[in-house]
């Protein structure tokens, strides 16, 4: 099956990183039309860059191979369920698919904080771990205000 050989590619992907050293265990790729388009492997501690999760690596190589900011009609193959961040970065992106393999229980044995995210995001934003203050300021709206009126904007 099509999706069981990327899946397995992508599963390689992140043992490979973990033999060589070069960071968590992660591995991801794009499809495009049945053709690998790009992979990424968890970098974080290799870019000192907490962004740099398999799955965002593989978007921004997948958009820079493409020149564009979003893979609609693409598939993401990673070798874990997607941690919050690259939830959202995979809406942005607009995949059309996401298959996994670990499940974030797996990650959260494996020392991963992926469930302790989620579980940060059903709570009121004054109970959760990291405060989140609201300052409304009186210049809050100009960028909205001038983005409503930009004639030449691209929107995503
Ligand atoms: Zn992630």
């Amino acid at each position: 099956m099509r999706e069981e050989i990327f899946m397995k590619m992508a599963v390689d992907i992140a043992l490979e990183n973990v033999l060589t050293n070069r960071g968590g265990p992660f591995g991801a790729v794009i499809v495009r039309n049945g053709h690998l388009i790009s992979i990424g492997r968890n970098q974080v501690t290799a870019k000192n860059d907490p962004t740099a999760h398999a799955e965002v690596e593989a978007i921004r190589a997948a958009c820079k191979y493409l020149n564009r900011y979003q893979l609609t009609g693409c598939e993401l193959y990673t070798s874990c369920e997607p941690c919050p961040m690259c939830l959202g970065a995979i809406y942005w992106a607009r995949l059309k698919y996401i298959y996994y393999a670990g499940t974030s229980q797996d990650a959260a044995q494996a020392g991963f904080e992926d469930q302790y995210i989620y579980h940060q995001f059903t709570l009121p934003k004054q109970k959760r771990s990291i405060p989140m203050i609201h300052i409304p300021t009186d210049n809050t709206y100009e960028p909205f205000n001038a983005w409503s009126h930009q004639p030449h904007k691209k929107g995503y």
